[in-house]
């Protein structure tokens, strides 16, 4: 089932979410939605706030290349457990900011461990637009959104865009 993703300014989004304690239907459910909802947008990554639940859950599949199998990662409790001194900059964007980009500097290479979709716990080493994307999903679960990494002049611009598309948005 597809799921409405709320669109910045939201106090929802700026909430740090709960860590998931214990795995249920329910949450396995909503981590399908996500995926769903995601892959329809199209996006590449989407974590739970951005769907208005606040526990610590994304998900993500930075395949790009056309004809390429798609990787559709669930994490629960996703953790950066080691980072690169290595930076990389990459032109950003999220589904919950539509059409704005800018860009963000971040550590090339990560290291995360999270929980999977049968409860096992997993770590794997992230690179590219993996690293970037795992990095800005995991923000979101702290409250953070890729504008806050920007000046605050650009960031008070995209937001006041975001307010007038969600006047034009609630008007119908
Ligand atoms: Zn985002």
């Amino acid at each position: 089932m597809k799921r409405q993703i709320l669109i910045h300014p939201d106090p929802r989004l700026k909430q740090v979410a709960r860590p998931v304690a214990d795995l249920n239907d329910e949450l396995r459910a909503l981590a399908d939605d996500m995926l769903e909802t995601m892959y329809d947008a199209p996006g590449i990554g989407l974590a739970a706030p951005q769907v208005a639940q606040g526990v610590r859950l994304i998900a993500l599949d930075c395949v790009k290349e056309e004809g390429e199998a798609p990787r559709p990662l669930i994490m629960f409790n996703p953790e950066i457990t080691a980072a690169s001194d290595e930076l990389s900059t990459y032109e950003e964007g999220c589904l919950s900011i539509p059409d704005q980009y800018g860009e963000v500097t971040r550590p090339a290479e990560v290291t995360v461990r999270w929980i999977d979709r049968d409860g096992r716990e997993r770590s794997e080493d992230m690179a590219g637009l993996w690293a970037t994307c795992v990095q800005h999903e995991i923000d979101h679960l702290d409250g953070k959104l890729f504008i806050d990494h920007l000046k605050p002049l650009r960031r008070q611009m995209i937001t006041r865009k975001m307010q007038k598309l969600k006047r034009e948005l609630a008007r119908g």
